[in-house]
């Protein structure tokens, strides 16, 4: 018997699930589970990736001065106030180790992103589940769940994994809305997808209490790399930089990721690659009798009658080699989230729905 025991929280946690990549059995099989980019990343960044081999002897650059410009260019954003994450994923766990500790209220959505409440827990803060309406974002909700103990707001927007998003003059009265002491985080995983929104930016510039996350896992095809990004008031920026370890990314995921921020083509192409084929999936499982909200991201929530019916489904969809996401864990158990894949993954999907639904189960 030993007295080792770790830090209140920490034994809350509930393991991460991520998607599904095999099914015992079965060949020819698609992933949909993790919303990634079917076509992968650019060609650029490929070869950027490749030419790092020639430098594995050396130490990354530690402040990431290359990356964060090139970010700032494409994106519009003062390089000066971008810190890079492995993930974004990190970049939410320095928000939560800087700002929230025992005693702090972590307030995410109640179809929120399980990151923000695995990284409250490991620094002993305290999550609070917010409701939504019809799965969508409500500030309403968020500005009352606030309390004198609450120190971050996570919302992602569009969010993962409903495919809904609130408009930016939502945005702005959340932010307006929230006491002094509270930091807004808006994480824009998806951003990329959504012509003509710029995932926070403007609103990140306008005031002292915004912070947008951002990341290279979804459109730039780059999850196996781990790199995301921050975008925030320089006092935020300061604080986060004291805790990120100087070599948190490595040289070839700097070079990658740069190489995939400036191939604004390809970017433009997956863009529009997912917006024609999220919209046909949507319509070709509607028409099998199975709705979805209308979806601003790379995947699409699929709702069926029930729990039994949804899982049912997915039973069905592996067993045809289409590996798609349970989201229970999320509050939705009557649904399935699915990415939108390739057009030969997206016909696929629908096919196998359509049997299914039609079986007369
Ligand atoms: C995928 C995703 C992320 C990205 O995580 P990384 O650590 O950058 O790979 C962040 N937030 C949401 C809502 C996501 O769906």
């Amino acid at each position: 018997m030993t007295n080792i025991s770790p830090q209140p929280g920490i034994m809350q946690i509930e393991l991460y699930q991520g998607g599904a990549a095999h099914v015992d059995g079965v060949a020819n099989v698609v992933k949909l589970s993790s919303n990634e980019n079917p076509f992968g990343p650019s060609e650029e960044a490929k070869t950027a990736f490749r030419r790092a081999s020639y430098e594995l002897h050396r130490y990354p650059s530690t402040d990431h001065q290359a990356l964060r410009q090139a970010i700032g260019a494409v994106h519009g954003v003062e390089a000066d106030r971008v810190i890079c994450g492995v993930g974004s994923d990190e970049i939410i766990a320095f928000l939560c180790q800087a700002y929230a500790g025992p005693g702090a209220e972590v307030i995410h959505t109640e179809h929120g992103f399980a990151m923000y409440r695995i990284s409250a827990l490991a620094n002993g803060a305290t999550p609070v589940e917010v409701p939504e309406r019809e799965r969508v974002t409500d500030v309403d909700a968020i500005l009352s769940a606030c309390t004198a103990a609450t120190r971050l707001v996570f919302i992602a927007n569009p969010n993962n994994p409903t495919g809904t998003m609130i408009g930016e003059g939502e945005l702005a009265r959340l932010a307006d809305g929230l006491p002094d002491h509270v930091l807004l985080v808006i994480d824009g995983a998806y951003a990329e997808y959504v012509e003509g929104y710029d995932g926070g930016a403007s609103l990140v510039e306008a005031r002292d209490n915004v912070v947008m996350t951002r990341t290279f896992s979804k459109l730039y095809g780059l999850g196996g790399l781990r790199v995301g990004w921050g975008y925030g008031p320089a006092h935020v920026i300061d604080v986060l930089n004291r805790i990120r370890g100087p070599f948190n990314l490595s040289h070839a995921a700097q070079v990658a990721a740069e190489a995939a921020v400036r191939d604004t083509a390809w970017a433009e192409k997956c863009r529009d690659d997912n917006t024609r084929l999220r919209s046909w999936l949507a319509e070709a499982l509607a028409g099998h009798g199975v709705v979805s909200d209308t979806s601003m991201a790379n995947f699409i929530l699929a709702r069926f009658a029930d729990r039994t019916e949804a899982e049912a489904c997915d039973d069905y969809l592996k067993s045809q080699g289409l590996i798609v996401r349970r989201v229970g864990g999320y509050n939705l158990p009557q649904c399935l989230r699915i990415t939108v894949g390739d057009e030969s993954a997206c016909r696929r999907v629908a096919h196998a729905v359509g049997q299914f639904m039609g079986s007369g189960r």
